[in-house]
């Protein structure tokens, strides 16, 4: 093995490898530990930055994962507002954009993910926006409030989190999806369907199966979004919320396999024994399921975080966690839990007319992912479900007085 003077070096300085570092030193870890991040502060939560931070609910130090005294106070060498320009894996050195080299015995990749641009005329106009770092939402901030509106390309999460957040500042919001239904890569039909409603009756525009070409302006500045079909909606400020690829360019110069993501093994070792690759730019097998798939959530950086932080102070990494996530819009709290890969049949429980509903996705009797809305209770034992991976009576379950404590049973 490589010498362990030369410690752990963590690229990347977000959620997960922020967590990787602070876990490292909670497990004992007495080796030199680097975190290089290239924003020019300390790790931060990304989710409040679409929600509580746009609405100006949350101040720059909540968002801290640790306290900026942390770093210093466990002997942690924090590089921040650095690019790394090169990984050399034979003689184990990261080089940075500024010339250094900083030599390691393990390596961690954490460089997360980007927002995705559209290569489309119009995109350098000011006002047309993306939203993945602090830096991106004051800007964003800046652009919201009464009299204002917002067309939001794509109805993923960014872009339903960031249209409830315009609605509360007061402006008016447009979401611009090109699929026939919003949140279709990550959330069921009856969700979708849910979601529009919810978000019509606060006052938000869709448009479905929209086609983007174009941002029109005045004098640089954003002034509509041109769709296919010869319409241009007008807008003050145009948010690109249209996915994230992973920043995985340096782990393929490097000779690392990648496909959507950096390749990873089930405690998120690359083939490199000592490199690990974790949070949003890993490529990971899905335990239960026969594939691999890129996880975009804080609960897969931190369990990635934990498996290699486990690995390299010799610990036994934690058991498996079912996937989970979720998302805050007005006074919603959409969880979900696993993923309905292999799932034939969903049970609906509740009404979704109340704003407070759970659907299941089962194969046979097995409970395969939850998805729910106001409904804690559901979405905490679906979860426990999904992991033991029982029969579950179809007939309980889709009966709403019958509580989840006796469907679990
Ligand atoms: P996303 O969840 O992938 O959603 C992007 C949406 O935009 C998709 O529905 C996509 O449709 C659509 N789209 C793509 N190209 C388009 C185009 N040219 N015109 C109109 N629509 C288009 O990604 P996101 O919402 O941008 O989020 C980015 C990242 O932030 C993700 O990693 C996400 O997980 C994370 N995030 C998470 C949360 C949360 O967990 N609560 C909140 C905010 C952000 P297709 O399916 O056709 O591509």
């Amino acid at each position: 093995m490589g010498d362990k003077n030369n410690g752990v070096v963590i690229v990347g300085a977000g959620h997960a490898g922020g967590t990787a570092a602070a876990l490292l030193r909670q497990y004992g870890y007495e080796h030199p530990i680097t975190l290089i991040g290239d924003e020019p502060i300390a790790p931060y939560q990304r989710p409040p930055l679409s929600k509580a931070w746009l609405k100006g609910e949350a101040d720059a130090q909540s968002l801290m994962l640790k306290p900026e005294s942390f770093y210093a106070e466990a002997a942690i060498d924090l590089i921040l507002g650095t690019k790394v320009a090169r990984l050399d894996r034979e003689s184990k050195i990261v080089e940075l954009a500024d010339g250094r080299s900083i030599p390691y015995e393990y390596l961690i990749l954490a460089m997360g993910a980007r927002a995705r641009t559209l290569p489309i005329p119009g995109a350098e106009l000011a006002g047309v926006m993306c939203l993945r770092s602090a830096a991106d939402a004051e800007t964003l901030k800046a652009a919201l409030g009464p009299g204002r509106r917002l067309a939001v390309i794509g109805g993923g999460y960014i872009g339903l989190e960031a249209a409830a957040s315009a609605r509360a500042l007061g402006a008016e919001a447009v979401v611009l999806e090109r699929e026939p239904r919003i949140l279709a890569r990550v959330a069921c039909q009856v969700l979708s369907d849910f979601f529009t409603n919810y978000h019509r009756a606060k006052g938000v525009d869709f448009e479905v199966s929209a086609m983007v070409e174009g941002f029109e302006g005045v004098d640089g500045h954003v002034t509509g979004v041109r769709l296919g079909d010869g319409r241009t909606i007008p807008c003050d400020a145009a948010l690109v919320g249209v996915g994230a690829p992973p920043n995985d360019e340096l782990a393929r110069e490097a000779g690392l396999q990648c496909e959507n993501g950096i390749v990873v093994d089930e405690h998120a070792r690359t083939a490199d024994p000592a490199v690990f690759a974790i949070g949003d730019v890993s490529w990971r097998p899905m335990p239960r399921f026969d594939r691999m798939f890129r996880l975009e959530s804080v609960a897969n950086a931190l369990e990635q975080a934990r498996q290699v932080t486990s690995v390299i102070t010799g610990r036994t990494p934690p058991p498996h966690e079912v996937t989970w996530n979720w998302s805050d819009q007005y006074d919603l709290k959409y969880q979900f839990a696993g993923l309905p890969f292999d799932a034939d049949d969903i049970i609906i429980r509740g009404d979704p007319g109340t704003a407070r509903f759970a659907v299941f996705h089962l194969k046979g009797d097995i409970l395969e992912a939850v998805e729910a809305v106001n409904a804690p209770a559901e979405f905490m034992a679906g979860r426990q479900l999904i992991g033991q991976r029982k029969p579950i009576s179809r007939a309980r379950l889709a009966d709403a007085t019958v509580s989840m404590k006796e469907v679990a049973a």
